[in-house]
């Protein structure tokens, strides 16, 4: 078959790494791609987002399937596009109709999905400007710390947590007079769940159902979770907490309620659903869905799915999921992200990345990279994610960290305590 896969990042190259595998993948491409997709497929210079740009490639390439990795081609409607022209309809595009996507589109429809299928997460109400006051008087009934979350996408950063009431307040008119723009014309306010956070990771044909590993990720900048929000620092799979007991309630009362309310409600959904989690004593409660994988935890999951990923991609597309097997590998993986010093907030781009070839012990996925000659250099916030094998998390680390010992750029940034909170 010849695959698109859709995206630039470390998940991207993770997925291309596992197609790659596949002996039912003859040509590979990837869209835009980075410097690392390069040397596994051929890149192709396109935005996601432009769909027809996308078709007239999957026509020029006779693509058979279509692996869309970030939300937004997603949100605004990939999958709808392709299913309603005739000349796009049969090509296998992985990934949740536009329908499905507001799960993770708008965060008031997800809480609303949740309540009407009786998925456990935090009491919450949802406001507009409108309702302003409303929105005031209801923060008065909760505790401190308030969670104001934007309701759309906003790349990561719409979700606050205040510990002051008359801040909150303030924050709230401020996200409903357009801090965020568009994706805070609504806002939810939820109740602060106190717990640890992991995600689970699901791929379903609308009917069936896979669980893939589990995940935890470090989103903050700083050592010792403090500081900015990234994309991800570093992650670990499977999460050394998730034990039988949990993930049979985590099956039990989030997955099975969640795929069951997308058939109920008619909803086409082929593809990855990222569950949020957070662990509340003993109790799992959905803190968030994303509608496809997550960045880095693909780079820890995909690499210990031992099955071919274009069998389990082409049984998702034909609703057959029920008939396929999923092998896990059961040691632990992973991952650390090098980043540009700088980032989340301004960074240069264009260092030159040298000792990519003394890295033996773990997987280099590349991130934020590009070809400069013969040169790979950084273009990007997240640059590199170092993934290692190991009889538990903390043997895999040793190893990331030791690669991340040989790799050097300019102004090379990492944290060192990925997992610190875990023993
Ligand atoms: P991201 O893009 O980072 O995944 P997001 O902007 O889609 O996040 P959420 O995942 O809903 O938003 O929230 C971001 C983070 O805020 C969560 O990972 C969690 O740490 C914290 N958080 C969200 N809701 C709650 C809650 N009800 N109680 C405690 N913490 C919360």
């Amino acid at each position: 078959m010849n695959i698109l896969i859709l995206g630039s990042g470390g998940r991207e190259h993770t997925f291309a790494y596992k197609i790659a595998q596949s002996s039912k993948c003859s040509k590979l491409y990837v869209a835009p791609g980075n410097a690392g997709t390069a040397s596994i497929a051929e890149n192709i210079p396109l935005n996601p987002i432009d769909f027809v740009a996308v078709a007239n490639i999957a026509l020029e390439k006779e693509i058979n399937m279509i692996v869309v990795g970030p939300e937004d081609p997603l949100v605004k409607g990939i999958v709808d596009f392709f299913a309603n022209d005739e000349r796009l309809k049969d090509i296998q595009i992985i990934g949740p109709s536009s329908r499905g996507a507001l799960l993770e589109g708008s965060k008031e429809r997800a809480k609303e999905f949740m309540a009407i299928h009786g998925i456990p997460t935090a009491a919450y109400e949802s406001f507009s400007f409108e309702s302003l006051e409303a929105g005031k008087n209801f923060l008065e009934t909760l505790n401190s710390p308030y969670v104001l979350k934007a309701d759309g996408l906003a790349a990561g950063k719409g979700v606050l947590i205040i510990d002051d009431l008359d801040e909150a307040k303030k924050e709230l008119e401020n996200m409903l007079s357009g801090k965020f723009g568009a994706a805070s014309q609504k806002v939810v306010i939820e109740e602060f769940l106190d717990g640890i956070e992991l995600s689970v990771f699901v791929l379903t044909d609308g009917r069936n159902y896979k669980i893939l590993p589990t995940a935890k990720d470090y989103k903050r900048i700083g050592e010792g979770d403090t500081g900015l929000n990234t994309g991800g620092m570093g992650a670990i799979s499977p999460v050394p907490f998730a034990d039988e007991t949990l993930m049979t309630k985590i099956e039990e009362r989030i997955v099975k309620p969640t795929v069951k309310g997308l058939q109920e409600e008619e909803i086409d959904y082929k593809g990855f659903i990222f569950i949020g989690l957070i662990k509340v004593g003993e109790e799992p409660y959905v803190i968030e869905y994303n509608v496809r994988m997550g960045d880095p935890e693909t780079e820890v999951v995909l690499p210990r799915i031992q099955s071919d990923l274009v069998e389990l991609l082409e049984k998702t597309w034909s609703g057959d999921l029920d008939k396929a097997s999923v092998e896990i590998d059961p040691r632990s993986a992973t991952t650390v992200m090098l980043v540009s010093g700088g980032y989340p907030e301004s960074y240069e781009k264009g260092k030159v990345i040298s000792g990519l070839e003394n890295v033996k012990d773990s997987i280099i996925f590349h991130a934020g990279t590009t070809n400069d000659g013969d040169k790979v250099v950084t273009s990007g916030g997240r640059v590199i994610a170092l993934t290692s094998f190991g009889d538990d998390y903390r043997m895999a680390l040793k190893k990331s960290y030791q690669s991340a010992g040989m790799l050097q750029f300019d102004k090379m940034y990492f944290r060192n305590d990925i997992g610190f909170d875990l023993s």
